[in-house]
């Protein structure tokens, strides 16, 4: 069995839609400072290329949760792994790859709403709403895609395929031995 991949999303696509959100973020937070927080390791590359599109004063800062694994399924639990500075009276941007179930963006909004930022905006590059089983939405949404599993721009499967340019779908092809 070999991984067979079709692209989704083009690197140009993600470029001109990075572009646009980080043109709504400075337009929302004018002459102030953000911070954004990403979510490790699949929001590494969407953050650094939104950074680059905003035309403010921009800090980083990452957070790590429990994820997928080496599986394509969620355990449905989520676990602190790597927590951030202070977040207090700043403006925050908790800057994520994929809106799935909404149970790692609930999970973090919460912990982060707890040590009372100023603001606390969620930008996700991708949204699978249909899989949605949290009350949770992002404020800045790259693109709507459909349930099926996809790799690359940040995103992996076993670690494998995050260097991708584009977003591609990860289909196994179970006819080639
Ligand atoms: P949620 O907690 O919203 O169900 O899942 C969010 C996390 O699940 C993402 O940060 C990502 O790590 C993982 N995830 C969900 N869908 C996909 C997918 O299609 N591909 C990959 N590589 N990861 C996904």
């Amino acid at each position: 069995m070999v991984d067979k991949l079709r692209v989704l999303i083009t690197r140009q696509q993600i470029a001109a839609k990075v572009a646009e959100l980080g043109a709504r973020i400075t337009a929302d937070f004018p002459g102030e400072p953000v911070l954004l927080i990403g979510v490790l390791k699949g929001a590494a590359v969407f953050l650094a290329d939104l950074a680059r599109q905003i035309q403010l004063d921009v800090s980083f800062d990452f957070i790590a949760v429990s994820s997928y694994g080496n599986a394509k399924q969620q355990s449905g639990e989520v676990r602190l792994v790597k927590d951030v500075d202070s977040v207090e009276g700043k403006n925050i941007i908790l800057v994520e790859d994929i809106l799935d179930t909404g149970l790692t963006l609930t999970y973090i909004r919460n912990l982060l709403q707890a040590h009372r930022p100023k603001a606390l905006k969620i930008a996700a590059l991708l949204d699978k709403a249909s899989r949605r089983t949290e009350p949770v939405c992002a404020d800045y949404v790259g693109f709507q895609i459909p349930d099926e599993f996809v790799v690359g721009y940040g995103l992996d499967f076993a670690e494998h395929y995050r260097n991708l340019p584009d977003i591609c779908v990860l289909e196994s092809d179970s006819s080639t031995a």
